[in-house]
Parts: structure tokens; C-alpha cells; sequence
């Protein structure tokens, strides 16, 4: 049976960029961000291969409970925190740590008595990004409440997010910086506040923890440097294959809509990818894919199982032969997050389970 498409995910090039991270930031730890299934890659599989990695990073205690339940061995944090008192006894039970960003948060903490204590806590303090976190005042009293809970045990970090680190040099990112600092000193708590951006422009504020995300699935968090630029590798090779090709004369529109018409003769070739898979309808008329080592265009509109390519000046080509969505030389994720007006984080996520994943550990 012909398998497509397909997401080879290469964890010998996930380990180079996680090396990269290291050599960014030599004297800080490393907490992996695997969030929204390690960014579309596969959280487990990518878990494995980060097995270097001190701690793990996710949004959600349900996604914290999946990494335990395959025997992830590692802290693994909990971004958001918990919601409700049963999430509170899940993260306790599975040896999950907290960020605790709202006052309710600690309200919950101090209105049960755990089976475990939670170890490797974390408060969430709010620089600049109105997201989430607790105010430079309530940290003091989340301190206290923190110290004296028979639910806690061991140390607990300050933590904060930047809200504009792929802007190098923009001022906002020192102020934050300045405002985590002055809490942690004031406390004497360890820090973390460096996403990938930060890891790769802003050496002052790696602090003891770091968490790298985009960075370590090989993709760019600056607009004008490209993955090469930064010295990280693609993890994500996304294929499928021609399923059809057809002639075009002058006048012949493409797709829904007919938005794409041909002005002079060629050839339409059909590729079985399209958002039902995940691959963005925004990349009609303006996203690109490879076929024979040559750059060709999308026509016309991005359907549910299938988009249209340009083959006019594609010789020797046969259905069955296979196309690259992106993940190569010629085509990183971070040309078609330009094209389609948004970020390769939400290219990569949005691919769903109807594109398989395919591990191998080849050349990075
Ligand atoms: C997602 C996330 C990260 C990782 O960010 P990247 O830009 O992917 O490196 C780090 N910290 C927090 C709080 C996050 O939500």
C-alpha cells in the first residue's frame, strides 16, 4: 500500500540542533519544549531522542500524563498549571510539576492535602505579556504559600516569557528581563525565562533553565535569518506523491474557484496533500513544493486532499514520483510560514494524524 503523505521526522538532526542549544547556553539547563505533540513531531519519539534533556516542557497535565504513561523519566513541567482540583491530584500522582501563574492556582494547592508532594514547582511572573502571571506584589505571599504547603516540597524557579524576543534589540525585552531579575534576586529563586529567540540573541537571560522549543525541530524564531543562518537542521521532511497530471491550455483555470488561469500551454501535476492533512489553505497561489530537485509553484486554491502544481518545465515526470511540502535545501518550513503569512510553529502543528510519522535516524 502506498503511504502517503508522510512527516519523516529525523532525530539524528533533532539531536544537532539540541546540541546547538547546548553550546548556546553551556551553563544552563535544559527543559525541552514538547508541547502540542513536540510541535507536530511526536512527543513521545521526540522525548526519547532529548533523553539529555534535564526536564520537559508542556502546556497541559494531559499532555504530561501521555510522557509518563510511555515511562518518560524526566521532570516534566506543566506550562499552564492545573485548572481544577482533579488535574491538582493527576500532576501530584504522576509526579508532574506546576507553574502556578494565578492566585486561584494557589487557592486550589492549599485546599487539599495531596498524596505526593509536587517537586520542581515554578511562579509564573508577569513582564509584559499580559498572558499569563502573577504580579511582582502577589509573588511575596505566593512565596509564603508556596514554602509553608505540606503539597510542595524541594525548590521552586521564577519563571517569565518574552513577549518579543524574535525582535532583536527591541527594548521591551530588557525591561522584562530587568523585572524577572529584580523578583528573583530579591528572593534568591533560580530563574528561566529564554525561549529559542531568546537562547539565540539574548545571552543575558539564559539563567539556570532555558526552554527551547521552534529551535530544536531545526526551524528559525527571526523573520530575516534562516534555519542555515542559525546553524539548525530541518527535523521535518513532509512528502506526498503525484497522483495525477493533466495538459493545460491557454485559458484552462485550476481548482475550486478557478483563481488560476493558464496563459500559455503546460501541464498541471495533482499532489495528494491538502488541509485535511494539515497543509495550510493558506498557501494557495502562493506556496511552492519540490519535485525532481526543482522549486515549482501551487496553483489555485489548496483543497481538502489535494493540491495542484505547476509542471510545465518538469521533464520526465511520472505519477508516483514524490513530492517535498518543505523540509529540504530548496524549501524549509519557514519559506511557507513567509508565504502564507504566519509561522512555521503553526505549520507544524497543524499537521494532523492523517499524515504519518516516520522515524529514522539518518545523516543530520
Ligand atoms: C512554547 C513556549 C516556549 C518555547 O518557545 P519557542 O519560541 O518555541 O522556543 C517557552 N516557554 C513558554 C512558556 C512557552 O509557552
Amino acid at each position: 500500500m502506498a503511504t502517503y503523505p508522510v512527516a519523516e521526522i529525523n532525530l539524528a538532526a533533532l539531536q544537532h540542533n539540541f546540541e546547538r542549544v547546548k553550546q548556546l547556553a553551556p551553563n544552563s539547563k535544559v527543559m525541552s519544549v514538547i508541547k502540542a505533540d513536540a510541535y507536530g513531531h511526536g512527543a513521545i519519539q521526540v522525548a526519547q531522542a532529548l533523553h539529555a534533556s534535564d526536564a520537559f516542557a508542556v502546556a497541559r497535565v494531559s499532555e504530561g500524563l501521555r510522557l509518563r504513561a510511555a515511562g518518560i523519566q524526566q521532570p516534566i513541567v506543566i506550562l499552564e498549571g492545573v485548572r481544577a482540583l482533579d488535574d491538582l491530584h493527576a500532576a501530584a500522582n504522576n509526579v508532574l510539576s506546576l507553574v502556578f501563574h494565578h492566585a486561584f492556582q494557589l487557592e486550589l494547592l492549599t485546599s487539599v492535602q495531596l498524596n505526593k508532594p509536587l517537586s520542581f514547582c515554578w511562579l509564573m511572573l508577569e513582564t509584559g505579556m499580559h498572558r499569563l502571571g502573577l504580579s511582582c506584589e502577589q509573588i511575596e505571599q505566593a512565596l509564603a504559600v508556596l514554602k509553608t504547603s505540606s503539597n510542595i516540597e524541594g525548590n521552586i524557579g521564577l519563571m517569565s516569557h518574552f513577549a518579543n524576543s524574535d525582535l532583536i534589540g527591541d527594548s521591551r525585552n530588557q525591561q522584562q528581563l530587568d523585572l524577572l531579575m529584580e523578583s528573583a534576586n530579591q528572593y534568591g529563586l533560580a530563574t528561566s525565562m529564554a525561549n529559542s529567540a531568546a537562547i539565540l540573541s539574548i545571552e543575558e537571560s539564559h539563567g539556570e533553565w532555558i526552554r527551547p522549543g521552534i529551535m530544536l525541530y531545526g526551524s528559525s524564531p527571526f523573520d530575516d535569518q534562516s534555519p542555515q543562518d542559525l546553524a539548525l537542521k530541518p527535523v521535518m521532511l513532509l512528502r506526498s506523491e503525484l497522483i495525477a497530471m493533466h495538459a493545460l491550455n491557454i485559458g484552462d483555470s485550476v481548482g475550486y474557484g478557478g483563481n488560476w488561469t493558464a496563459d500559455k500551454t503546460g501541464q498541471v501535476g495533482i499532489v495528494s496533500i491538502g488541509y485535511g492533512d494539515g497543509y495550510s489553505r493558506h498557501l494557495s497561489n502562493v506556496g511552492s513544493v519540490v519535485i525532481h530537485q526543482q522549486k515549482v509553484a501551487i496553483l489555485g486554491r489548496v483543497s481538502m486532499d489535494m493540491i495542484a502544481i505547476d509542471l510545465s518545465n518538469v521533464t520526465e515526470v511520472a505519477i508516483g514520483d514524490e513530492v517535498i511540502l518543505w523540509g529540504n535545501d530548496l524549501l524549509t518550513v519557514d519559506d511557507m510560514a513567509q508565504k502564507a503569512n504566519t509561522i512555521s510553529y503553526e505549520l507544524l502543528c497543524q499537521l494532523n494524524e492523517r499524515v504519518t510519522r516516520d522515524y529514522h535516524h539518518g545523516q543530520s
